[in-house]
């Protein structure tokens, strides 16, 4: 055997020890609940992260302990992505978006033993409290004043640990964080990612052909640290020691906007339903806003429709398509152009970008049918099944999921795509999603898609009703914008050259809002059961 390499654990740790070395002075910028900011540098964020660490472990977090945190999006919520698994814990980052009963579901399932909540969170948390197993609570003080009995102030508690306590070692296979899917499909499902997989992973995000992140970006979440840890942006930044600007609560246009010029952000993340209204916002006030030359907006989560790529164009920012699970920790393809791709012409272009993209190195994908793996034609479908080092081998303290892996070691997404010639992977829908018109599928993706690009129309989601002949056809849920309108015969008429004629919705309803799921995507669902008595008979 020849001699070849050092072993040398990838984990998080080295990252915290390179940012505080190389990049002490880059801020991090976090909006406070009453939208004045925040600001530290790596130097305090890493000092802070190993005090916590030391506290933790004072504390008798155990290898392998789970800590919950209920956080928006802020410098502190930083600290215990990285406090909480250099200490050898795990960060299990709960949904502040869920019903309490779902919380203590999750909570109760993954047996957290110390949780961290803002205050501002705490009519939620205290809800979930006296029904859980929880050991120490940790508060983190934004307003002031007296906490409740019981709980320790974050900035006491960093206070108990000591910042120059070394940080254990740790096998690149040690679980690092939690997630739990958001339940578009069933119970929460948790998946428990490494060290070893994150820090891949932020590589990936790193990649000039992944999303390119570097020390020159400012990087803004809109995306909630609580989803798929915050498409792994935060780990991802603090390896490139890139600026990081985090929203706190304020998610609306207005206040995300104000830290895009501000603070001169060059990447932002979020699903598509952000960005809509950002664009909305943008497009309504000429001139009010300048975004930084060349922003990037990444997408993921959902289908980003091809008019908002072209929109954003206009003002020169541009989106980035990714397509990414929680499975995935989270990144898997990224709507990158190839080269060449530009020399069939702007329409080439953006329908590249408009796809779900390219995997990611050590991504392996395949779309597989009835009938076996399908060709890489663009046209044929199948289930898309993924491997590779961040993919989750299994759900955590869930039995029967083998539906889910197949025996040849692949992850089965759910999601139904097509492969191009140049690898480009188009997703056309979820499983559960799909309209099956008289034996044939129907994408209610992309008939979405289009009909988000009428400019009436604010947004708009594609359900199945049942028809007597057909067994399913389209049923086209439309928000207008406001003081806009759209017959069902305009819609048609519009629709007609963008897709195949027996792809054309039945029957549209107009609704005030398409109702959505804690991660912000359409709850499609919530649609069907409002409509399930719905007919068509044309
Ligand atoms: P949940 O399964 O609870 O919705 P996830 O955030 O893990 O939680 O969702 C992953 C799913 O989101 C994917 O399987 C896919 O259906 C959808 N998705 C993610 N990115 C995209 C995208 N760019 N376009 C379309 N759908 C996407």
């Amino acid at each position: 055997m020849l001699s070849t390499m050092m072993q040398f654990p990838l984990t998080l740790t080295p990252l915290l020890d390179r940012v505080e070395r190389i990049f002490p002075h880059v801020e991090m910028v976090s909006r406070r609940p009453d939208t004045s900011l925040h600001r530290q540098t790596y130097a305090d964020f890493a000092r802070r992260s190993r005090q916590l660490a030391s506290a933790l472990r004072r504390a008798g977090m155990q290898p392998g302990d789970r800590v919950a945190t209920l956080m928006w999006n802020h410098h502190a919520h930083v600290e215990a992505y990285f406090g909480i698994p250099c200490a050898g814990g795990v960060l299990h980052t709960l949904n502040l978006r869920l019903h309490p009963d779902d919380l203590t579901y999750i909570v109760t399932h993954a047996e957290d033993r110390f949780v961290i909540v803002d205050d501002v969170l705490w009519p939620l948390w205290e809800k979930v409290a006296p029904r859980v197993a929880i050991e120490k609570t940790i508060v983190v003080s934004w307003k002031g004043g007296p906490l409740p009995e019981g709980v320790i102030d974050y900035e006491a508690f960093l206070a108990s640990g000591d910042a120059s306590e070394p940080l254990p070692t740790l096998d690149e296979n040690a679980p690092l964080g939690m997630c739990y899917t958001s339940g578009t499909t069933g119970k929460p499902k948790g998946v428990v990612y490494s060290h070893r997989a994150i820090v891949l992973h932020s590589f990936a995000v790193c990649l000039t052909d992944g999303l390119g992140l570097s020390n020159r970006d400012v990087m803004l979440p809109v995306v909630p640290q609580f989803h798929a840890n915050a498409w792994g942006l935060p780990f991802a930044s603090v390896m490139a020691g890139t600026k990081q600007v985090l929203p706190g609560p304020h998610l609306d246009a207005a206040n995300l906007l104000d830290l895009f010029v501000r603070e001169q952000v060059t990447l932002a993340a979020g699903v598509p339903t952000v960005w809509m209204a950002i664009l909305q916002t943008l497009d309504a006030n000429p001139g009010k806003y300048t975004l930084t030359k060349g922003m990037r907006m990444l997408v993921g989560g959902s289908a980003a429709p091809e008019s908002m790529i072209r929109g954003f164009d206009r003002h020169g920012a541009a989106i980035l398509h990714a397509w990414g699970m929680t499975e995935l920790s989270p990144l898997g393809t990224v709507a990158t152009v190839k080269k060449g791709i530009e020399d069939g012409g702007e329409d080439a272009v953006y329908a590249a970008r408009s796809k779900q993209g390219l995997p990611s190195p050590f991504v392996e994908m395949r779309a597989v049918s009835d009938t076996g793996e399908v060709p890489w034609d663009g046209a044929a479908q199948g289930e898309l099944q993924v491997r590779g080092p961040w993919v989750a081998a299994s759900y955590y303290g869930t039995e029967d999921t083998s539906d889910r892996w197949t025996e040849d070691g692949w992850f089965r997404t759910g999601d139904v795509v097509t492969i191009d010639k140049d690898a480009y992977l188009k997703l056309t829908d979820r499983t559960k999603d799909l309209i099956k018109s008289g034996g044939e599928w129907i994408s209610s993706v992309e008939l979405e898609n289009e009909i988000m690009g009428h400019p009436a129309v604010a947004e708009a989601a594609v359900i199945a009703i049942s028809h007597p002949k057909w067994v399913e056809r389209p049923l086209a849920c439309v928000v207008l914008k406001p003081g806009q309108s759209l017959s069902f015969e305009e819609l048609r008429e519009f629709l007609k050259p963008r897709v195949a004629a027996w792809w054309l919705p039945d029957l549209v309803e107009y609704v005030d809002a398409i109702p959505r799921t804690s991660t912000g995507k359409f709850l499609k669902s919530a649609l069907r059961e409002r409509f399930k008595d719905l007919v068509s008979n044309a």
